[in-house]
């Protein structure tokens, strides 16, 4: 049995902007439930309602000292079901604030500070907590100065992982920083945190912890080239086989059209019947009455990223042919600019809620026919991995966790599970959406690809399982004693 604790800047249900939050809610759990000590730490935002889960103020509190500055921390806990505890950090200075990491499109201009005095704060806690964990697996640059303190304040009191789930995001502040987060100038180099001139918080975690990984592992072969890599491929290179990619799985006691209690009605691979209740429910939720060609959804963060700037272009083709497009997302003021005006030119085909909305998320996910996720590069992606599980075969662009769980239906006509373009371009987008008009036209074929859909798995049990071989490699290797940290 180990003893893990995870470091992350969101976990659901307490707080979330994007996948990772949903993986720290999954992941702990499947490791718990396979006979392991599971904990998680998080900063005590604002946004976390105390009172619905129950976060109790554990008596625990503490000064952290970083580059001569001190602030106090109060340690709270709340159950997360299945064994495991999740901890808060509360510092109202650094946290107490309405967003996670700014206002709009400007973060916070102290982030470095919030973030590094989370990290410290984190080895303070498990000192006056007395925890001594086997392995301690940090997320994303919020994380990345846990390996750096461990490895240059602390000795290598712990064996660390690091575990990447978006390399775009990386936590980059001018050089001036490096002293307020405490670290010596002997570190600012090309192997240390220093990054073109910058200090480089994800690249800490990269360079320093033990081992190190991202979501899929296609994602994980992308990222060693130029056009992924963003800037770190050399320092991912340099770490080898040290180096892996573990997919995410999907939580399906959230998102199982069996037993969810946001959609219309349940269903289930050999009765669809539910599955029409919901469309007719979504097309009058969002306006647009009734309609015999197929419903493409989309949820997502509208980021570059994710490709929705190929959206717009696609909406009047989709709306010639009979479609309707339904579009759930906030972000880039761009992006939803040119979603919203090529939605106004067809209001009765498409609409679109700029809005953060998890119950329409879920009913997007099961009145659509297709789920469009057309990302110019996607870690791992989880809407895919839920619209398949409702029967909503995602059409993707072959990169990362799509292309290591989707399965094109033209490639592998008895195996496919949805729709795949390979080339980023508008052309191959739009055959890609023919396709999917031709496969709706023909019901047997369009409804045994469903019914796969539906039966494919990615629950978490495999990915839990390979990140305690990951850790078991490290524990061994090192043996760190547990008792030393007093
Ligand atoms: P990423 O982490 O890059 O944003 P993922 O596909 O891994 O993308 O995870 C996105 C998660 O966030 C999913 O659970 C998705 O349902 C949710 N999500 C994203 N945007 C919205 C939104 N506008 N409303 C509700 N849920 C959203």
């Amino acid at each position: 049995m180990l003893d893990i604790l995870h470091v992350s800047p969101e976990v659901v249900p307490y707080s979330k902007t994007g996948g990772l939050a949903d993986v720290l809610n999954a992941l702990p759990r499947a490791q718990s439930r396979l006979g392991h000590r599971v904990s998680v730490v998080t900063p005590l935002y604002d946004a976390v309602d105390l009172a619905r889960h129950r976060v109790v103020f554990a008596g625990h509190s503490f000064p952290v000292t970083l580059g001569g500055r001190t602030l106090d921390f109060e340690v709270a806990q709340a159950d997360m079901g299945d064994g495991v505890t999740c901890r808060f950090l509360r510092n109202d200075e650094l946290f107490g604030r309405p967003r996670l990491y700014g206002d709009g499109d400007a973060d916070y201009g102290d982030n470095h500070l919030r973030f590094a005095f989370f990290c410290a704060a984190v080895f303070r806690m498990m000192r006056a907590l007395r925890l001594r964990p086997d392995v301690v697996h940090g997320h994303d640059w919020q994380a990345g100065l846990v390996p750096a303190y461990n490895r240059l304040h602390l000795l290598d009191l712990v064996p660390t992982v690091l575990t990447v789930h978006n390399l775009a995001y990386q936590g980059q502040f001018p050089a001036h920083v490096l002293p307020e987060i405490g670290l010596p100038w002997e570190v600012f180099n090309p192997d240390g945190i220093e990054f073109y001139g910058k200090v480089n918080l994800l690249k800490a975690g990269l360079v320093w912890a033990d081992r190190v990984t991202t979501v899929s592992p296609t994602y994980a072969a992308e990222v060693l080239r130029p056009e992924f890599g963003a800037g770190l491929e050399g320092v991912l290179r340099a770490r080898g086989n040290e180096f892996v990619g573990i997919l995410n799985g999907a939580d399906y006691g959230i998102w199982d059209p069996r037993h969810d209690p946001r959609i219309a009605a349940p269903f289930e691979p050999e009765d669809l019947s539910g599955k029409a209740i919901c469309r007719a429910a979504l097309l009058d939720e969002m306006g647009l009455g009734s309609v015999q060609g197929p419903v493409f959804g989309v949820v997502g963060r509208l980021a570059a990223q994710k490709g929705f700037d190929l959206l717009a272009q696609a909406i009047p083709v989709i709306v010639a042919q009979g479609g309707v497009v339904v579009v759930l997302g906030t972000g880039d003021a761009a992006i939803e600019q040119a979603v919203l005006a090529a939605a106004a030119v067809h209001p009765g085909q498409v609409a679109v809620r700029i809005a953060y909305d998890d119950g329409l998320a879920h009913r997007i996910e099961a009145g659509s026919d297709f789920f469009l996720m057309p990302s110019r590069y996607e870690p791992c992606g989880l809407n895919q991995i839920y619209s398949m599980r409702y029967g909503t075969l995602p059409i993707v662009h072959a990169v990362g966790g799509l292309e290591d769980t989707v399965i094109d239906l033209d490639e592998h006509p008895d195996a496919g599970t949805g729709l795949k373009f390979r080339a980023f371009e508008v052309a191959a987008f739009l055959g890609t959406l023919e396709r999917a008009f031709a496969l709706h036209r023909e019901g047997p074929r369009h409804l045994a690809a469903v019914r796969r859909a539906m039966a494919a798995d990615f629950g978490w049990d495999v990915s839990a399982r390979a990140y305690l071989e990951l850790y078991q490699g490290i524990v061994a290797r090192g043996g760190h004693p547990s008792g030393h940290q007093d």
